[in-house]
C-alpha cells in the first residue's frame, strides 16, 4: 500500500489500531527527532511515529497494527550503530520500533551461567548485573553505555573481547524473536548442547532488524577473571605487532584478551581532543598495542609470566617499549586511550570510515599496500587507523584533504581502493559494524551471486513483505 492508498491521515489509524497501554507513541518532531538521524551524524530520516512498547506482546500488537496498515518498522535499540541501519528511510510508511522500554531482567541462571535479558537492556546495565552475580560478560566497545542488547545482537557486534570470548552470536544461548507477521517465537533456550535441526538465532543474529525484531535473549555469562592485567606497548611497525602477537600467544595462550592497535595519529588526536588523557611515553612511537591479559585461578602467578613475556618482546625487537599499568586507574587509561578515539575522530571532523577484516597475518601487507595507494591516488590524505588487530580487524579511517573534487566520488573511490585491497587479502569490507544503509552497494559487489540469492531466499521466507527495516542490508 503506498502513501496515496493509506487513510489521510494515517498517524490517526495507526493510534485508533494501536490503542494500548504497552506501546507508548511519540509523534511530534521534537518527540522524535533523536530517532531519526544515526550516531554519526551521516544519515537524516522521517517517520509517521516512534513506538516504544513495553512487553513482547506489545511489540507483536505492534507488529501486526503496522502491517494491517501497510506500514514499514525500523527496529532500533541504542542507535550507536555505525552504517545508518536503524536511520529510517524518508518516507511517511515507516514508524520507529524502539525496544529501549522493554529492558528487564528476566532471569539470572548461576548454575547454568546464563542471564536472559530484554532486548532494551543496555549492554553496560548486562555486564553489570553479571558482575553482581561474580560472573563475566565480557562484550565490551565504547558505546556500552548507550547500544542495547536488542542491537548488539542484531548487529552481532564483535568489541574488545573477540579474541578470547568471541563476538556477540557466540554469547547467545536462546533468542525470543516478534517476525514480521507478528507471530512470537520463543527460543529462549539455555541449553549448552541442542542439535535439533536448524539452529533459527544464528539467522537472527546479525541480520539487523531485516528478518524479525529481537526482544528476549539467553546470554551466557563466563567466569569473572580473579586479576587482569594490562599495557601499552610502543611498537615501530605492525610487523612488530604481529610478532608481539605471536610470542604473547605462544607464552600465555587464551590468557591474552585483548590485543588492540593504533597508529601514532590516533595518539595525537585522542590526547588533543581529551586533555585528560596523554600518551603516557616520554617519546612518540609509529604504532602501539593495548594488551590486556586474564586469568580465573589464583594457582597461576599472571604477573610474573606476563613481565617475562614482555621482556622476551623487548630483547627480540618486536616492542620498542612497554608501560605495563599497575593500578585499576591506570589500566582505565590506557584503555580511554583507546576507546576515545572514535569520538576523536567525530570531533576532529567528517571522517572516512572502513572496517576491514583480513586475516591476521596479512594486517601489515594490508596497511602498507592501501596506504600506499591513498597516498599515490590522494596526496595529502591523513589516515587514522586503530582496531582489533588480534581478530584481524582494522578501522581504516581517514580524512581526505579539502578539495574542489566531487566529494561523492572522492569517497567512493577511496572505499574502493581500500575493499580491493581487503578482498584480495581474502578479507572483508565490513568486520563488525555489519551493512545497514552505508554498504548494501559494497554487499552486492562483493558477496557471490549464489550467497547473495540464499539471501533473499532468507528474505522472502521470513518476511516477504518487506515490511522490517526495508532497504537495509539489501537494497530492495
Ligand atoms: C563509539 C562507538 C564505538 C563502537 N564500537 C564498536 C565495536 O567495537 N564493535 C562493534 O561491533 N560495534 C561497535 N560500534 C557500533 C555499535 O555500537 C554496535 O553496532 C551496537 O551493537 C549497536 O547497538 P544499538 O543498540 O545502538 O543498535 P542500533 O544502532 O539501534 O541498531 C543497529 C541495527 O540493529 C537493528 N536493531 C536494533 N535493535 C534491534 C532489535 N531488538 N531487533 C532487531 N533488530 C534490531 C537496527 O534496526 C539496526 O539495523 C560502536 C559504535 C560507537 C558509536
Amino acid at each position: 500500500m503506498d502513501d496515496q492508498q493509506m487513510n489521510p491521515d494515517p498517524l490517526a489509524q495507526l493510534c485508533a489500531a494501536l490503542n494500548d497501554a504497552d506501546v507508548r507513541i511519540l509523534h511530534t518532531g521534537d518527540q522524535m527527532a533523536p530517532a531519526l538521524n544515526d550516531w554519526r551524524g551521516r544519515f537524516r530520516g522521517a517517520a509517521l511515529a516512534v513506538l516504544q512498547p513495553t512487553s513482547t506482546a506489545a511489540v507483536a500488537r505492534a507488529v501486526r497494527a503496522c502491517a494491517a496498515l501497510g506500514l514499514q518498522i525500523v527496529p532500533q535499540g541504542g542507535n550507536t550503530g555505525l552504517c545508518g541501519g536503524a536511520t529510517p528511510g524518508n518516507g511517511q510508511t515507516q514508524v520507529v520500533l524502539s525496544l529501549s522500554r522493554l529492558n528487564r531482567v528476566r532471569n539470572v541462571d548461576l548454575m547454568g551461567s546464563a542471564l536472559t535479558v530484554e532486548a532494551g537492556c543496555i549492554l553496560e546495565t548486562v555486564q553489570q548485573v553479571a558482575d553482581d552475580a561474580g560472573k563475566l560478560f565480557p562484550l565490551s566497545l565504547a558505546a556500552e553505555g548507550s547500544a542495547q542488547i536488542g542491537g548488539v545482537l542484531a548487529t552481532n557486534a564483535g568489541g574488545t573481547a573477540v579474541l578470547k570470548y568471541g563476538a556477540a552470536r557466540d554469547l547467545v544461548l536462546g533468542l525470543e524473536v516478534v517476525l514480521a507477521d507478528g507471530t512470537v517465537w520463543n527460543g529462549l533456550r539455555s541449553l549448552r548442547k541442542d542439535n535439533t535441526g536448524y539452529d533459527l538465532r544464528h539467522l537472527f543474529i546479525g541480520s539487523e532488524g531485516t528478518l524479525g525484531i529481537i526482544t528476549a535473549a539467553v546470554l551466557k555469562m563466563h567466569p569473572k577473571p580473579r586479576a587482569v592485567m594490562a599495557c601499552l606497548v610502543a611498537l615501530q611497525t605492525p610487523r612488530g605487532a604481529l610478532d608481539l602477537l605471536t610470542r604473547i600467544t605462544s607464552d600465555l595462550g587464551d590468557r591474552l584478551t585483548a590485543f588492540e592497535v593504533f597508529d601514532a595519529h590516533c595518539m595525537e588526536l585522542t590526547t588533543r581532543h581529551h586533555p585528560d588523557l596523554r600518551n603516557p611515553f616520554a617519546d612518540q612511537h609509529a604504532w602501539y598495542a593495548l594488551v590486556e591479559v586474564s586469568e580465573t585461578s589464583h594457582l597461576v602467578p599472571l604477573e610474573h609470566m606476563v613481565e617475562s613475556t614482555l621482556g622476551v618482546a623487548i630483547e627480540e625487537g618486536c616492542a620498542n617499549d612497554i608501560v605495563l599499568a599497575t593500578s585499576e586507574k591506570q589500566r582505565a587509561d590506557l584503555w580511554k586511550l583507546r576507546e576515545s578515539i572514535s569520538e576523536s575522530q567525530k570531533r576532529e571532523g567528517f571522517t572516512l570510515k572502513h572496517d576491514i577484516s583480513v586475516p591476521i597475518a596479512a594486517i601489515p601487507e594490508f596497511l602498507d599496500t592501501a596506504g600506499r595507494e591513498l597516498a599515490e591516488n590522494c596526496p595529502g590524505i591523513q589516515i587514522g587507523a586503530f582496531g582489533h588487530f588480534g581478530d584481524g580487524n582494522i578501522h581504516f579511517n581517514m580524512r581526505p584533504p579539502a578539495t574542489s573534487e566531487n566529494a561523492e566520488e572522492r569517497e567512493h573511490a577511496i572505499a574502493e581502493v581500500v575493499y580491493r585491497v581487503a578482498t584480495a587479502l581474502n578479507g572483508s569490507f565490513s568486520a563488525e559494524h555489519g551493512v545497514g544503509q552505508l554498504k548494501t552497494g559494497e554487499l552486492e559487489r562483493f558477496k557471490s551471486p549464489e550467497e547473495m540469492a540464499l539471501f533473499w531466499v532468507m528474505k522472502a521466507a521470513l518476511d516477504p513483505q518487506h515490511r522490517l527495516n526495508p532497504g537495509k542490508v539489501l537494497a530492495s
